[in-house]
């Protein structure tokens, strides 16, 4: 192999890797479009066709890369770059020919995951405003509502919290691709649903 080759070939390994990283949510966690009954029924009836990923209007559906073994070529979404935007009529899963996305009636029918607040890096918490989460939430005073309380040692200044409800939370992501925090880390995430507990 030429030393070009093995060049191309290391980089293309380093943005692969890359890649991976940015799509793998916590625990090896893959964000998947609306639809997927479970992540061992997506993977058994999912062909690689792609279609869903060319049907969304958003561009959000990626297919898994090829580095991800029997993940690879599966449809999934990387909030932070570009969340699921719960349209209407679902293309996503009107376009799947095998039903790895299927029955989604509403947007409230939705089980992509749930979201989950990190309270050490979300600033609301440290009682400066910030309620981004809260406003993009297309399901604004279900899946998320703002809880009011004091700030402690100081009567003056009220904290307003993001709550989020995981009955409720469909895990769309778009919390997380608007959330103001990046550094070290996004302040929410999408995780499984029933996963963790929530408030
Ligand atoms: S619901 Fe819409 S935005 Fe979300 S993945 Fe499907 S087609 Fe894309
Ligand atoms: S993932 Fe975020 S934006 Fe989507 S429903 Fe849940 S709280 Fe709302
Ligand atoms: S957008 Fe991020 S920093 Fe702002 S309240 Fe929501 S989780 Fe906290």
């Amino acid at each position: 192999m030429s030393v070009m080759a093995r060049i191309v070939k290391v980089a293309a390994g380093f943005v692969a890797g890359w890649q991976v990283l940015e799509l793998l949510g916590e625990g090896g966690f893959l964000l998947r479009p609306p639809g997927a009954a479970s992540e061992a029924d997506l993977l058994a009836r999912c062909v690689r066709c792609g279609k869903c990923a060319l049907a969304c209007p958003y561009h959000v559906v990626k297919a898994a890369p090829s580095v991800m073994g029997e993940h690879a070529g599966t449809p999934c979404i990387e909030a932070r770059e570009g969340a699921c935007r719960l349209c209407e009529d679902f293309p996503c899963v009107a376009a799947c020919p095998t039903g790895a996305l299927r029955d989604i009636a509403e947007r409230s029918d939705v089980r992509m995951g749930v979201a989950v607040i990190d309270r050490e890096l979300c600033i609301a918490l440290r009682g400066m405003r910030c309620e981004v989460c809260y406003r993009v939430c297309p399901l604004k005073d279900e899946a998320v509502t703002i809880k009011y309380s004091l700030r402690e040692g100081d009567d003056r200044h009220a904290v307003f919290e993001p709550v989020i409800h995981s009955d409720a939370c469909v895990g769309c992501g778009l919390c997380v691709e608007r959330c103001v925090i990046s550094d070290p880390a996004v302040a929410i995430r999408i995780e499984p649903a029933g996963a963790s507990p929530h408030a």
